[in-house]
């Protein structure tokens, strides 16, 4: 645990949202000394039961926050049992008829990450043991949130009660009420999309899973692509357990209030019939699983308005199609962690302009997550530019999740902070570092946009 020391900043800042990205920057603003409360509307810090997958780029991250962050991923994290796959974060294969290998694509870090994958549940504790338990507070769902006269930002809650800080950042998922605040929507539902895809999930025991799939197949991230669906399968829990996520595309709007469909039957088994034996067996270990509905953001203008902003799922919620999401939330921690903690940083007055390096440092890598992670979908249901040419689809997977694991933190890390530093330069009359922080923001938006042209132009094809 990060300790409190003198050097505490003159100003406090309330998370409201305690999931990965909420927790994640509440260790990152401690460490730099940044006194916080988190406001986290569940009974306590609490993840559902699956797997998660992180990219080098996550990890790096967390190591970045505080080391303590990475110590607690590693004592958590499985790897595929394989030594083959040890760089392997898929196995890409066909779903019909015999699983063909259409490309194994691996990281090329130094520490051959691979897929690093967690159980959510037991990583959130994890993560929930590096915070003192005075700064966290629970059964605290915000439902209003106002500007008072001092500048200071006073929360209200559900339960009638209410709470003040310098600043609030807004970690409370998907359908977050913090961005409907600061992007005057008339309800969070209002830029969310419904992806076109819904999953089933499931937790299959590995004794039960190797007996069907043998030890490779089981033991080692799988994925079966085929028309309209695709299979995810990879080992969580130290090798004990196998997790499962099967996609499966919708063309009809989602029309169930719930985003959470319980008790479909059989329906998962319905909706993968005459795919290949691998994808049959799996179907066979899942016991009614639920129907979870995909939906994403529309990209938002604005990470951040005055003293409030939006991180992870809040920010861009994205498909889960990359394996992405989380590593985002943890990026944007450690760049906001690092922002409010800099040493420059004298008092509240300089929040809105931290807030403005996140959002522009952030944004455009956060959203481009979002649109490729939809096209990615996309390819996997033999929807992409190349439809169902292996060849195609091999060339697409071969290169599409570089630009994600080999992004350079330190220099987004050094970017942003220029870019506060220059900020002020600006107030007292010099204002090269701010002119250098654009530009670099300015040449990651530019790539940004020809990245879209491009796929728009390989999918009119
Ligand atoms: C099927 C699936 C698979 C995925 N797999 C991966 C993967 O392998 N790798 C990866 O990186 N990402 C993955 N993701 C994405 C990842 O789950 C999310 O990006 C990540 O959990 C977002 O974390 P968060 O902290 O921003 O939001 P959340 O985890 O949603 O946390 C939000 C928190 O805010 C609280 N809250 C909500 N409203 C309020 C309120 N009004 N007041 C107070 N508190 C509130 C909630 O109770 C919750 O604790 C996947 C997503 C899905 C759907």
């Amino acid at each position: 645990m990060s300790t409190e020391n003198s050097t505490q900043k003159p100003f406090t800042i309330a998370i409201v949202g305690g999931g990965i990205g909420g927790i994640a920057l509440a260790i990152a603003l401690r460490h730099q000394h940044v006194p916080v409360q988190v406001y986290e509307a569940a009974p306590e810090f609490a993840e559902i039961g699956a797997g998660m997958a992180f990219g080098p780029n996550a990890i790096r991250s967390m190591e970045l926050i505080d080391p303590a962050i990475r110590k607690a991923f590693n004592t958590r994290a499985t790897k595929n049992g394989a030594k083959e796959d040890e760089a392997t974060w898929i196995n890409f294969r066909c779903g019909l008829g015999e699983p063909d290998l259409i490309a194994k694509v691996q990281t090329t870090d130094h520490d051959k990450t691979g897929l690093s994958s967690v159980h959510r549940a037991h990583f959130i504790d994890e993560l929930a043991d590096l915070l003192p338990e005075e700064i966290a507070h629970f059964g605290k769902r915000l439902v209003g949130l106002a500007t008072l006269d001092s500048g200071k930002m006073q929360l209200a809650f559900e339960d009638d009660t209410t709470a003040h800080a310098d600043a609030v950042v807004g970690c409370d998922g998907v359908r977050s009420r913090v961005r409907q605040f600061l992007l005057d929507t008339k309800s969070p539902l209002e830029d969310l999309t419904f992806s076109g895809k819904y999953a089933y999930r499931g937790l299959i025991s590995m004794g039960m899973a190797k007996e069907a799939l043998g030890e490779y197949l089981s033991g080692n991230s799988q994925m079966y692509l085929g028309p309209e669906g695709h299979i995810l399968t990879y080992p969580i829990a130290h090798g004990k357990v196998m997790n499962v996520i099967a996609f499966k595309n919708q063309d009809t709007p989602w029309e169930h209030e719930s985003w959470v469909v319980k008790n479909q039957g059989d329906a998962f088994k319905r909706d993968f019939e005459g795919w290949g034996k691998p994808v049959q067996s799996i179907l066979q270990l899942l016991d009614s699983p639920d129907q979870w509905a995909l939906f994403d953001h529309q990209p938002a203008r604005t990470y951040c308005q005055g003293r409030v902003a939006i991180l992870g799922d809040a920010a861009h919620a994205s498909t889960p199609h990359q394996g992405a999401g989380a590593g985002q939330a943890i990026e944007d921690a450690l760049i906001l962690g690092r922002l409010l903690g800099d040493v420059q940083t004298q008092g509240a007055s300089d929040i809105p302009a931290a807030f403005r390096a996140y959002d522009a440092v952030r944004r455009p890598r956060s959203q481009k997550v979002v649109t490729t992670s939809r096209a990615a979908g996309l390819t996997y249901a033999f929807q992409g530019p190349d439809g169902g040419d292996v060849a195609g689809i091999q060339e697409e997977l071969l290169q599409r999740f570089q630009w994600i694991w080999e992004e350079d933190m330190e220099s987004q890390l050094a970017q942003a902070t220029t870019m506060l530093r220059g900020e002020r330069q600006v107030a007292v009359g010099t204002g090269r570092g701010l002119v250098w922080g654009w530009a670099a923001v300015w040449k990651q938006v530019l790539e940004d946009l020809v990245s879209r042209v491009l796929v728009f132009i390989r999918g009119s094809r």
